[in-house]
């Protein structure tokens, strides 16, 4: 059985009541909540270890900068990286992008080459592939789709030239909810020694990411999609590739050295961490992965399949509903419109029945664009959701389209 009623009053928030109704929460691929584990961390952090890290030889600036150092060592346990330093801490999966984008573009594309990445990604791992590669003349290329959201994967295999560079693809759709098959593109990819960077933003709350065993070279996540603080981020790369890469920002802590008139820069990971860190985030985040990793990855992907099965199958039910994302290997997060009603008048009627839905074009316009749709509404389901909720939601719907349709 799982604990559901312990985890819920874990998560004091959802305790809160909103238009007087108990809050369901479904917007949890935009951000989760957090549980009372993780809050304390943070306050346990300003109430008794609180100094700046890597800089002070007092004693608590010490324990500070231990206990930071120790939370890299849990991050890389989390996604079994081979070594610490290969972990660097970043603001989330935008900056981690951003750096590997400006870094490597700088560094290995010219005019002329190619980047490949999907039509299905997230503004964040397409906006900053999209400028480097106009500023470099480079050329951006797009995985189409299959009816049912996956990647086409034939249309990729054909895709890759002597000129690609790089290939940048989310793992988890945070539109469609589609798991994309990374270790086949990786395979491929790596047949012609072209480097892949992973979107993880929704995969790390969902699956157990094993770094060595899909190959990755850059894998990218946000602390506050995991039950961590927002703020908090990370990027793994490769050792051989972060070695090669130049720094991304310049400041303290990134330096080894600073002459009049050059500079010596620092051993990774530090390399890419300028300026005073989010060390708050670095503890909240540890104290998620440890909520995790005793909760058990397998108990909480069995519990999401299951309302995501009872969800789909629920949602289903409704007439004139649409599912956009329909393959058999995604996540609990249920994209849909119902009729032609737009899906932000759908959105403010399900709100007002105390169900905290995500409607719009979710961080995606390209993928809108491309399904010619103006958006949808998506309810992303966690752990801490029940199939009561899921009911709740139905009727919600149901409401919504007796007075919109
Ligand atoms: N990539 C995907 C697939 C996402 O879903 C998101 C956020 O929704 C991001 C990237 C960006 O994450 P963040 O805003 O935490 O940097």
């Amino acid at each position: 059985m799982f604990p559901i009623e312990k985890i819920r009053s874990e998560f004091p928030i959802l305790k809160t009541k909103v238009y007087n109704k108990p809050y369901v929460y479904f917007d949890n691929a935009a951000t989760t909540q957090k549980p009372m584990q993780v809050i304390r961390a943070i306050t346990d952090y300003y109430e008794k270890e609180n100094c700046n890290i890597h800089r002070g030889m007092h004693y608590l600036s010490v324990k500070a900068t231990e206990a930071y150092e120790e939370s890299r060592s849990v991050v890389r346990d989390f996604i079994n990286a081979d070594k610490s330093s290969e972990i660097i801490f970043t603001r989330g999966t935008t900056e981690s992008i951003n750096l590997v984008a400006d870094s490597f573009g700088k560094k290995f594309i010219s005019e002329g080459d190619e980047v490949i990445i999907s039509v299905m990604e997230h503004h964040s791992n397409f906006v900053p592939w999209q400028q480097m590669c106009l500023e470099r003349k480079a050329k951006l290329k797009f995985i189409p789709l299959l009816e049912d959201g996956s990647l086409d994967m034939k249309a990729f295999r054909e895709m890759i030239t002597e000129k690609t560079r790089l290939v940048a693809v989310s793992h988890i759709s945070n539109v469609l909810g589609t798991v994309n098959p990374m270790k086949e593109i990786i395979v491929h990819a790596h047949q012609s020694d072209i480097p892949v960077l992973i979107d993880g933003a929704q995969a790390v709350a969902h699956l157990t990411v094993d770094v060595q065993d899909l190959d990755a070279d850059f894998y990218c996540f946000s602390g506050h999609k995991m039950y961590a603080p927002m703020g908090i981020g990370i990027l793994y790369g490769k050792e051989k590739w972060l070695e090669e890469l130049p720094p991304y920002q310049m400041g303290g802590e990134m330096i080894k050295d600073v002459y009049f008139d050059h500079t010596v820069f620092n051993e990774l990971p530090f390399k890419f961490e300028a300026g005073t860190p989010n060390v708050e985030g670095v503890m909240g985040l540890r104290a998620a992965i440890n909520y995790m990793n005793d909760l058990g990855m397998d108990k909480i992907g069995a519990w999401q399949h299951e309302l995501l099965l009872y969800a789909t199958s629920k949602l289903n039910e409704i007439e004139g509903i649409k599912i956009f994302g329909t393959t058999a290997n995604k996540i609990c997060l249920i994209s849909f419109l119902i009729h032609n009603i737009h899906p932000y008048d759908a959105g403010l009627i399900i709100d007002k029945m105390g169900i905290a839905v995500r409607t719009g074009h979710h961080c995606a316009e390209p993928l809108m664009e491309y399904l010619n749709i103006p958006g949808t509404i998506r309810a992303s389901f966690t752990f801490y959701n029940t199939k009561e909720e899921i009911d709740r939601l139905v009727v919600a719907i149901e409401k919504a389209k007796e007075m919109l349709f």
